[in-house]
């Protein structure tokens, strides 16, 4: 048997060794750095869309101590900008940033959370997401496919389009040749017009050339340098995208293997490079809207007429009827969507509508 002051010293020893072992340890899980990659849609440098990745990037370096560091691969890198959904799918990628209604061939309920025509505006649809069910209605649509989606960030309302006569009826939409993608397209056709999708770098030269007679890009923001207004004089104002959000995609076992506080710096990376992404596209449209119409003082801004789009509002509605019809989750989505547009819009139409009409 021991001194029992030796014993002492000997059990002193061996706890502090054990608890040094246990805080090093600590220590190390602490500092584990994760290294993710992640996939945009855009090109190098774009402005505004290709701005959120950036900032979600530095965020959640700079919140994580730098135990997150995220790479960013642009289209230039990965030659596949639509090929986001796949590649953060399969694991190639563990992050994306790209836009929902991409994937509608593919898995057509993800048309649903970029923006629908007549739905919500930004801010509304932002409350769908954040506090309306949105964002629970998201993961029901991305997780069979390995998959998480957030909100990416708003490019604000955006315009109707370029048009190079004036839409005074129905009748004037018939045969009409327009570049307009995704479901506003099905809605364009239903209603006789003849829509088209042309790759970006040809648009100017075609509306130019009349092989298409109209088009829709973005808004002012992006549309000013790609130079539509010094060949079609009509600008016709909001219908088909009130509020488009771009989304953050993440890996499911990338996100399970994340400790608890990464996963939070990760999510409210998303939510503030989100928030900041709209903020920046309604400024960058109103210094490109003040140059374009400073510059270009022929634009004339029109809406279109009341008989055009309750036309188009009736298709977009039968569309999304035969939707409801063959789809149980298409159903519930579209109804969600639905009655928070109802309950939401009646609020707005006293409050920001209100105060603009004033
Ligand atoms: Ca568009």
């Amino acid at each position: 048997m021991l001194p029992f002051k030796i014993q002492l010293r000997s059990i002193i020893a061996t706890t502090l060794t054990l608890s040094l072992a246990v805080s090093s340890f600590a220590t190390l899980a602490a500092d584990k750095i994760y290294r993710l990659k992640l996939a945009e849609t855009w090109g190098p440098n774009t402005p505004i869309l290709g701005d959120a990745s950036k900032n979600m990037a530095r965020l959640a370096e700079e919140m994580s101590n730098g135990r997150l560091v995220i790479r960013i691969d642009s289209a230039n890198k990965h030659k596949a900008p639509l090929g986001i959904f796949d590649m953060v799918k399969s694991g190639q990628y563990d992050l994306g940033h790209s836009s929902s209604y991409y994937w509608k061939g593919k898995v057509p309920n993800t048309l649903y959370f970029s923006s629908m025509p007549f739905g919500m505006i930004s801010t509304e649809q932002y409350a769908w997401f954040y506090h309306g069910g949105g964002m629970e209605l998201m993961q029901k649509v991305y997780a069979p496919h390995n998959l998480l989606s957030f909100p990416g960030g708003n490019s604000d309302i955006q315009m109707g389009g370029w048009f190079k006569k004036e839409i005074n009826s129905i009748d004037d939409l018939k045969g009409l040749k327009i570049r307009i993608p995704g479901f506003a397209g099905e809605v364009m056709a239903r209603v006789g017009a003849a829509p088209t999708n042309i790759a970006p770098g040809e648009l100017y030269t075609s509306l130019e050339r009349g092989t298409i007679d109209a088009l829709e890009w973005v808004g002012p923001a992006f549309d000013l340098r790609m130079g539509f207004q010094k060949i079609a004089p009509y600008y016709y104002t909001a219908w088909h995208e009130p509020g488009s959000e771009t989304q953050f995609l993440v890996n499911k076992k990338t996100w399970e293997k994340l400790p608890a506080d990464l996963r939070t710096i990760l999510e409210t990376a998303f939510r503030v490079a989100a928030f900041d992404m709209y903020t920046q596209a309604i400024d960058a449209n109103a210094n490109s809207w003040a140059t374009m119409s400073a510059e270009y003082s022929d634009i004339k801004v029109r809406d279109f007429p009341p008989q055009v789009l309750e036309a188009m509002q009736t298709a977009t509605e039968e569309l999304l009827a035969e939707q409801t019809n063959h789809d149980p989750l298409a159903k519930e989505i579209i109804e969600s969507q639905k009655q928070y547009l109802t309950k939401v819009r009646a609020w707005t139409d006293i409050s920001s509508k209100a105060y603009l009409n004033n």
